[in-house]
């Protein structure tokens, strides 16, 4: 049973009334207020491009920190290789040279390109605190439209990429630099492209017309999945076991290996509709590293770049 009540939004940006929806115990509603308003008496450092770019890039390395400690791990307790996809272990020298090359040209395009984005957007658009944290309800649907949307999206602009041979040379191929993957790959691409799956993700809470509190969460759990994605490790405990919607590592490391399918980034309905689903825990690593050594040497002989089919 829910209780709705209206309150007076008094928040700085203008007053708008707002419906709250509490559950009987009310506690997770309480838990997000307590939340909001933490964030809401931080609203004027969380206004300032310069923050949210240096959280977005921090909140990327802490998720990749963990696999990171894995690649290292590898090297001291094997059996962390049974987890791994690829199960081609590398010397520690050059893993952790892969890492550092990695996370400065992350870090140059935060720098040069996320960083001006966020700035121009922020000028666009001045961020909103309204008084009210949003429900459970309306964050849980928020976030999840937000996500099928991107998904969705994203399947389109990730196929065009790969079908149209201009658009995969200047802008998609440097993503594809890393054909192992490994988490800190998930941001490592053009200017044009990070700019724009940025513009991707905040178009998507735009159209979805999100509450800020589920905007935020939704761009956590989109850098979640991009290094999940990317992570290079099969976990017992990783979402697409879970749930099997997802693809998780497995379906984009088989992109990555093989290029002309599972172009949706985290979801796998798209792929499944459209034909372009890879199987890719039924197809060992050994033939994807063979057909692409196989595609290597054709697009040589061709002196092409390009590697759709
Ligand atoms: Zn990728
Ligand atoms: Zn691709």
């Amino acid at each position: 049973m829910y209780v709705y009540r209206m309150i007076k939004n008094n928040s700085s940006d203008g007053a708008i009334g707002s419906c709250q929806q509490h559950g009987a115990l009310g506690e997770p509603v309480l838990l997000l207020q307590a939340l909001w308003d933490a964030l809401r008496s931080q609203q004027e450092v969380l206004s300032s491009p310069y923050t949210t770019t240096l959280l977005a890039f921090l909140v990327h390395l802490v998720f990749c920190a963990p696999y990171l400690a894995l690649d290292v791990l590898g090297h001291i307790s094997p059996g962390i290789h049974l987890y791994s996809i690829s199960r081609s272990a590398q010397p520690l020298r050059v893993c952790l040279r892969r890492w550092l090359d990695c996370f400065l040209r992350v870090a140059m395009r935060y720098l040069t390109t996320i960083l001006p984005g966020t700035v121009l957007y922020q000028r666009m658009r001045n961020p909103s605190f309204p008084y009210l944290a949003p429900s459970c309800h309306q964050l849980f649907v928020e976030v999840t439209a937000c996500l099928l949307l991107f998904d969705a999206i994203f399947f389109m602009l990730h196929y065009a990429m790969h079908r149209v041979p201009w658009l995969y040379r200047t802008v998609h191929r440097p993503h594809h630099r890393n054909q192992v993957t490994f988490a800190l790959a998930a941001q490592d691409g053009s200017v044009a492209e990070l700019l724009s799956l940025q513009m991707l993700a905040v178009g998507s809470t735009w159209a979805i017309g999100c509450h800020p509190m589920s905007e935020a969460v939704f761009h956590l759990i989109n850098t979640w999945l991009a290094v999940e994605d990317h992570c290079g490790y099969d976990l017992p405990w990783a979402l697409h076991r879970l749930l099997p919607c997802f693809g998780g590592a497995p379906f984009h490391q088989a992109h990555h290996h093989v290029y002309r399918g599972n172009f949706a980034p985290y979801f796998t309905h798209w792929d499944l509709l459209c034909g372009t689903y890879l199987y890719a825990r039924e197809e060992p690593a050994r033939k994807h590293e063979g057909r692409t050594m196989r595609r290597r040497r054709r697009k040589k002989s061709l002196g092409s770049d390009c590697v759709c089919e």
